[in-house]
């Protein structure tokens, strides 16, 4: 096992303190307040038979092992694990299924989970229902003799629906299947669903722990040994593990985590009023909103928001001067970040779903997806608010 100390012990400490404490003099030769960089490959054994902990980077490296221990504890799981990235993460676990198993997903799902899901580990003969998981007995219907696994994400993306993660966890254990939580959208800040009976939970940590739109990367935490060392021994197997530069990066952002969720869910709540009161917008998304259908479990659930919002616009035709009108704003396709975005799911993020289904789960056309970045809301707001004038102005509608 890796030999970094963990040196809170006992101490109680806060999410926040955690975080900015994260590999705080655990380099014990050093002291070095900021984790160092092990580029190492290799490790020297000190006799045979016997190890520092570090034999060979894939397996365990001694930056990562820091990381991996922050999120598996920020999660409040038992073990973590850092992958090349979120899709990486989500491949590895799918390592746990084998051929002719079946699992339940969320409906409206991130697209490129739903290109591996169904354009490559389909091949593999493992098959997925997606379900609108908002209500339980959907789950409880889709459930077959082969099923093993039910995955969720909540709030889903794009369109913010949510589920009650205790729900689905409780029908998930009666029937003998695991429940794994893509947890990038909340972040454990916000939302843990390992305490909610979730055994295993997800994250692309590129989008709000890594925070800064500069490293692409996965975690993975899960709850008690034997699903630990299953993962542990998929990790190393399938060896699409982070690199050292890159957990060192993830964990500089993960120390500002707290503060960054604040400003985000802030900043978004401001700009949701702007959108709601704007004539060129029919619909505005996000679970912070007490009208909302899912804001009693978010509540319940989760200790935020966070800082994704989604909204229609009232023409498709509005889309591009939108868009193209926005100034500090970009549109990109990522979240996440200090940086405001703003994504086209239809084109973007959800491209390989096909257009039926896109469709009917609600990815329209006139929908936008905004990641609220920590600027200030009044520079956000002003840029919204010209480009969706412009939006309306340029397609021939009315401005205020
Ligand atoms: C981005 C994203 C992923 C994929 O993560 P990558 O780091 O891009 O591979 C998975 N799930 C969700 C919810 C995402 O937003």
């Amino acid at each position: 096992m890796p030999s970094v100390i963990l040196l809170e012990g006992e101490i109680h400490m806060h999410l926040e303190t955690k975080l900015v404490q994260a590999g705080v003099a655990k380099d014990e030769r050093t002291g070095a307040i900021s984790f160092p960089v092990y580029n190492a490959t290799a490790y020297r054994h000190p006799a045979l038979g016997q190890s520092t902990g570090y034999d060979y980077t894939r397996t365990a490296n001694p930056t990562r092992t820091v990381l991996e221990q922050t999120i598996a504890e920020a999660e409040g799981g038992d073990a973590g694990f850092a992958c090349a990235s979120g899709m990486a993460a989500i491949h590895t676990v799918m390592g746990l299924f084998s051929q002719g198993d079946h699992l339940v997903v969320s409906l409206d799902l991130y697209g490129g989970t739903y290109r591996l899901f169904e354009q490559v580990l389909s091949r593999y003969g493992l098959r997925f229902s997606y379900v609108d998981l908002r209500d339980v007995k959907n789950l409880e219907e889709a459930i077959c003799p082969e099923t093993r696994a039910v995955f969720v994400e909540t709030p889903t993306n794009p369109l913010m629906q949510i589920t009650d993660i205790a729900a689905v966890a409780e029908v998930a254990k009666r029937n003998g299947l695991l429940t794994i939580v893509d947890n990038t959208f909340m972040t454990p800040f916000c939302q843990r669903p390992l305490e909610l009976g979730a055994d295993l939970v997800l994250h692309s940590a590129t989008k709000y722990l890594g925070g800064h739109n500069d490293v692409l990367a996965g975690l993975i935490v899960t709850k008690g040994e034997e699903l630990s060392e299953k993962i542990r021994f998929l990790h190393n197997s399938i060896g699409a593990v982070l690199g050292p530069q890159d957990c060192w990066l993830l964990l500089r952002g993960m120390k500002t985590l707290a503060l960054r969720m604040e400003r985000h869910q802030t900043n978004a709540l401001a700009i949701v009023k702007t959108l709601r009161e704007h004539p060129a917008v029919t619909d505005v998304y996000y679970p912070g909103l007490p009208e909302h259908p899912g804001y009693e479990v978010q509540c319940r659930q989760a200790s935020g928001f966070s800082g994704m919002v989604s909204f229609r616009l009232r023409s498709a035709e509005q889309v591009a001067p939108f868009l193209e009108s926005l100034r500090i704003i970009s549109f990109a396709e990522s979240l996440g970040g200090v940086e405001s975005l703003c994504t086209y799911p239809a084109t973007q993020t959800h491209a390989d779903i096909p257009q039926e289904i896109r469709e009917y789960v609600g990815v329209c056309d006139r929908l936008l997806r905004l990641s609220v970045g920590i600027e200030h809301p009044d520079d956000l707001i002003a840029d919204v608010c010209q480009a969706l004038d412009a939006s309306l102005s340029l397609t021939g509608g009315s401005v205020r």
